[in-house]
């Protein structure tokens, strides 16, 4: 009965370092996941610059979200939205 429990908990034991061991293995494959756009070009609306989604500024305003080339671009498209 014993020797019973002795294995069961060793199978235990065995199961989540296996477990363990598998999501390290899983963790070094997924690290960095290459996102999909994050390099796709936008146009400033303001100065008609293309910028990669990765370094746009992006603002929401009314509900939409814009990206600019810097943080003038985005003042500047408020200001005109709002004059
Ligand atoms: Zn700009």
């Amino acid at each position: 009965m014993y020797r019973l429990l002795l294995v069961v908990g060793l199978l235990v034991v065995l199961y989540f370092l296996l477990r363990s061991a598998i999501r390290e293995l899983k963790g070094k494959n997924g690290q960095e996941p290459v996102l999909p756009g994050n390099n796709e070009m936008l146009q400033d609306p303001v100065c008609r610059t293309y910028v990669p989604r990765g370094n746009a500024v992006s603002a929401s305003i009314g509900g939409q979200t814009y990206y600019f080339c810097s943080q003038d671009c985005a003042q500047t498209f408020r200001k005109q939205l709002a004059g």
